[in-house]
């Protein structure tokens, strides 16, 4: 279960309510040293630079969490391919977490199930880090005002590729969603997911850019999408309209049987006769 930009978002503001202004008074890591090899969480003498830096705001842009210390320093949190970032009180013993941050009066816990980022990165280097420059970038954020529809069809049509290249990865022209959100998206859309964004009609164009919009909007009332925890442990109640919780089923719309390709390095799962 990834996190894409709904949950990031969620995460980055419940954290910004809770630990802005509180300083970092120790670490520890644990099950880390895979991962640090890695180079997905940072090594134990980088977060030392960390201890007693006051966190001044956190933030959150496409998949990425950037809590911003005072210092010079920064820390980059990424739970990718799913994962946790949990708020304890100073009493609590977590014992599952990559690293913990003990903050004076409360405990914040970071975990990973899979690829993902716990980095403590000084300002000077943010540019070189490998998802704030992906995240944080001029790529269109859609849940950002300037996410207008005149904005994301000039982007679209700058960039003829396969419509999952164009809304998922690297070269995508929006950052934040992930194979999941792109299942739904083009299943509201009613857009195959092997169609070219060069071949889009106008209405089909609208309907992308509104379903994009609207599935944002629902994860956000629902507090992230399901198998999603927020800081407080609470879950998530979107179900995906599209996607692998659809296994089996027949589709909501024309009572077709739902189907499933590989497609773009991951599985699309569909409805042959609404997506066109
Ligand atoms: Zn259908």
């Amino acid at each position: 279960m990834s996190i894409e930009c709904p949950e990031a978002h969620i995460l980055a503001d419940q954290m910004n309510k809770e630990v802005t202004g509180k300083t970092i008074i120790s670490y520890e890591t644990q099950n880390s040293q895979q991962l640090q090899q890695k180079g997905f969480i940072s090594k134990n003498v980088v977060f030392e630079q960390i201890v007693g830096c006051k966190i001044l705001s956190v933030i959150a842009r496409g998949n990425t969490i950037l809590v911003k210390l005072d210092n010079c320093w920064n820390i980059v949190l990424a739970p990718e391919y799913g994962g946790s970032i949990s708020l304890h009180t100073s009493q609590a013993k977590p014992s599952k977490f990559h690293l913990k941050l003990d903050l004076q009066d409360i405990i914040l816990t970071v975990n990973l199930a899979g690829i993902g980022c716990i980095q403590a990165v000084e300002d000077y280097l943010l540019k070189t880090n490998y998802l704030y420059n992906r995240d944080f970038s001029q790529t269109l954020n859609p849940l950002e005002t300037d996410f207008t529809f005149e904005y994301f069809i000039e982007k679209l049509d700058n960039k003829k590729q396969n419509i999952k290249t164009a809304i998922v990865g690297k070269t995508a022209v929006i950052v934040g969603m992930s194979n999941s959100a792109f299942q739904d998206i083009i299943y509201r859309a009613k857009i195959s997911p092997k169609r070219n964004t060069g071949t889009l009609t106008a209405e089909e164009k609208k309907n992308l850019y509104q379903a994009i919009i609207q599935l944002i909007k629902e994860r956000l009332e629902s507090g992230g999408k399901s198998q999603f925890v927020d800081l407080y442990g609470k879950p998530g109640l979107y179900i995906s309209k599209m996607g692998s919780n659809q296994k089996g089923q027949t589709c909501a719309t024309c009572r077709s049987k739902i189907e499933r390709i590989n497609h773009g390095g991951g599985q699309v799962y569909l409805c042959p006769i609404c997506q066109k």
